[in-house]
Order: C-alpha cells, then sequence, then structure tokens
C-alpha cells in the first residue's frame, strides 16, 4: 500500500454534520485577537478563521471532534464543546 499523507487521509473520512445543532458554541465577538490566533492555527481542520478586518467565523461541519479547541480556549472564545448527537460528525475511515 502506497503512503498516505495525512491530508489524503483525512480527506476519506466521512461527515454526517448535523446541521440544526452546532456541537461547539464560539463566542464570535471575543475580543482577544491572540486567544483567536490560537484556535486559527491549531484547529486541524482549519475551522476557525479570521476574515481581513479581525471578524472570527467558525462553522462545525467538517470537525474532527479532537477537543483541541476546547482544551485551548479554557472556556473563553469555545464557550461549551460537546460530542455530536449519536450517529452524527465524523466517521474516520483510515486511522
Ligand atoms: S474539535 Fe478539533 S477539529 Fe473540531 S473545531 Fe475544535 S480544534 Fe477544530
Amino acid at each position: 500500500m502506497a503512503s498516505m499523507t495525512v491530508d489524503n487521509k483525512l480527506g476519506v473520512n466521512r461527515f454526517l454534520p448535523d446541521e440544526k445543532h452546532s456541537h461547539i458554541d464560539v463566542d464570535k465577538g471575543y475580543g482577544d485577537l491572540k486567544e483567536i490566533k490560537r484556535l486559527v492555527l491549531a484547529c486541524p481542520a482549519h475551522l476557525y478563521v479570521l476574515e481581513p478586518g479581525g471578524k472570527l467565523t467558525f462553522s462545525h461541519e467538517g470537525c474532527l471532534e479532537c477537543g483541541t479547541c476546547r482544551v485551548l480556549s479554557g472556556g473563553k472564545v469555545v464557550r461549551s464543546w460537546e460530542y455530536p448527537e449519536g450517529g452524527m460528525g465524523v466517521e474516520y475511515r483510515i486511522g
């Protein structure tokens, strides 16, 4: 089997997002840019985006459920974090 990059491995995952409820509650108006940039840099799925002008956008769809943002934020930008409802979220195909 040929070796795969991390991006290739992540690319075969399946997602069933909960379109009615985000399992992560993000304070998009949080004022500390330093805290926001930590999440932008750390999220392996690149779901935290700092738009030009400093506006934070976030989408839970594509979340890998790693919990990194929950730990890094310490209750600041990420107000609450829970796993998606059963049967929803990411389904890892490799690893
Ligand atoms: S749990 Fe992981 S993948 Fe999901 S938003 Fe947080 S850092 Fe990104």
